[in-house]
């Protein structure tokens, strides 16, 4: 497992923004659809990088369970 936590993307409060993507230094994060923003959750390390920059507060942090 790669880390505890993982980024999760309130989709309805995107606003596809793609500020994210900039600073995931895993590359983790992107914006497919141009709608919302998608993790690739088995990429993430949790390191909460893009929540921090995220203007519509919609990224989480969530343990991996
Ligand atoms: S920074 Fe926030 S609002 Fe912008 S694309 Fe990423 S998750 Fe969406
Ligand atoms: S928590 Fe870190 S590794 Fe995961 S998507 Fe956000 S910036 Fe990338």
């Amino acid at each position: 497992m790669a880390s505890k936590r993982y980024a999760k993307v309130y989709e309805e409060i995107c606003v596809a923004c793609g500020t994210c993507i900039k600073v995931c230094p895993k590359f983790a994060i992107n914006v497919p659809n141009g709608c919302f923003a998608v993790v690739e959750k088995e990429i993430c390390i949790g390191c909460g990088k893009c929540k921090k920059v995220c203007p519509a507060e919609c990224i989480g942090l969530e343990d991996r369970g």
